[in-house]
């Protein structure tokens, strides 16, 4: 029998979702209006948080906090190049620098000791704040990146944003229904940037939210996140009179109703996503092994993950064979992927940087050429676990 295709990701949308968009379409607005209002109040419940703003994708949730933040062209921004270069470009559009620190081995995620030590060496205390000695630019903040759905060390990372006077912005794309020590990624006094797009845990197609605990400089965020307008499109409507003001310089990055009909469905499932995507990644620790000559993703104990991703490595002594894995996998129909090149990789990032700024980024590159993501969502079966590590397991 022919083997059917395993993607590597597929969205998990059923009536439910094609129903809330009809509806919408039916009505009478289709824009920013009540539908995404509701389907903040929903994520603000399921978080327990007093702010949530949703926006057209992750990337604009990243830039709407880095602009709320004043970022410009004088300051210093420490971020991973283990990510999605919007990340990264997000620094850079905001006319910052982005300065690249290495990660974690196990996690994938930035190294609070490494970034504690790289502050420590390169920057000099000041009355403006940390500046650094290479430079002459101003630190303002890290953005981190919980890799894969599982969250970085938040309490070390915040007590060095703390004591240095900076921020964190955190990338949650991929950490939705994630927890760090039982609470949940989005309940935190940092801005957390979450991601809709097609193939995160949960997709309004494309989308974006930016969360925080608390609702102070609420209006500010809002602003940034449609024009700079200060009154949002429905009272505008309301007041029945042409007038608004621009207050600051913002980009249209506002979402429509018809993509927060899929959000309000999705966030319902969030739970049972989070949970299906736990047991899959436990079907594949049990299948995967006993082969000795892949690593497996390594969880912390105080971490509950998304599970956006499950990223094996080759050892090694094996790296040298992982594109021929893929390959292999993709010949049985079967569709990996791989998380992530890391940013200094692309030809843009290469003229960017000098050499002296990326010639550190050890791990992150030996991760790269080790790993490969295996198809996780939440409709995959067993059978279908047992058929990719078959593969896997032939191929070695
Ligand atoms: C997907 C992703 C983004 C960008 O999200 P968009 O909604 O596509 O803009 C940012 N960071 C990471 C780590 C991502 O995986």
């Amino acid at each position: 029998m022919l083997n059917k295709e395993i993607p590597f990701s597929r969205p998990f949308i059923n009536d439910d979702e094609i129903n809330e968009v009809s509806e919408v379409l039916r009505g009478k607005w289709i824009t920013t209006g009540e539908k995404v209002k509701e389907f903040e109040n929903k994520v603000k419940e399921y978080l327990d948080v007093d702010m949530a703003i949703a926006v057209s994708s992750g990337t604009a949730a990243i830039d709407v906090s880095l602009a709320v933040n004043n970022i410009c062209s004088e300051d210093e921004i420490i971020t991973t190049p283990y990510t999605f270069a919007s990340t990264v470009l997000s620094i850079i559009h905001r006319g910052a620098h982005p300065v690249l620190i290495d990660v974690d081995k196990e996690t994938f995620n930035l190294d609070p000791i490494k970034i504690l030590a790289y502050i420590k060496k390169n920057y000099k205390k000041t009355k403006k704040g940390l500046l650094s000695k290479i430079r002459g630019k101003y630190l303002r903040g890290i953005i981190i990146v919980h890799f894969g759905g599982q969250s970085v060390e938040l309490d070390e990372l915040n007590s060095i944003a703390k004591e240095n006077n900076i921020f964190i912005i955190e990338d949650a794309a991929h950490a939705i229904g994630a927890e760090y020590k039982g609470v949940k990624i989005g309940n935190s006094d940092n801005a957390v940037c979450f991601s809709f797009y097609s193939n995160k845990n949960i997709t309004t197609g494309e989308g974006g939210m930016i969360v925080k605990k608390n609702n102070n400089n609420e209006e500010l965020y809002r602003k940034y996140s449609l024009h700079g307008i200060s009154k949002n499109n429905i009272e505008r409507y309301k007041t029945g009179l042409p007038f608004y003001d621009i207050e600051v310089a913002g980009f249209k990055n506002n979402l429509t109703d018809i993509q927060a009909a899929l959000g309000v469905v999705q966030i319902r499932k969030i739970d049972y996503i989070t949970k299906q995507r736990n047991i899959i990644a436990k079907w594949y620790d049990e299948e995967l092994n006993g082969i000795s000559e892949i690593e497996l993703p390594i969880i912390k104990k105080h971490n509950y993950s998304a599970r956006h991703l499950y990223p094996i490595l080759l050892k090694p002594e094996f790296k040298d064979k992982r594109d021929e894995l893929i390959l292999k996998l993709r010949e049985s129909k079967v569709y990996p992927s791989v998380h992530f090149l890391p940013v200094h990789f692309f030809s843009y990032f290469k003229k960017y940087y000098s050499k002296e700024e990326i010639n550190n980024l050890i791990i992150a590159e030996d991760l790269f050429y080790r790993e490969i993501s295996l198809p996780i969502f939440p409709e995959i079966s067993k059978e279908d676990v047992k058929r990719v590590a078959k593969t896997i397991s032939l191929f070695f």
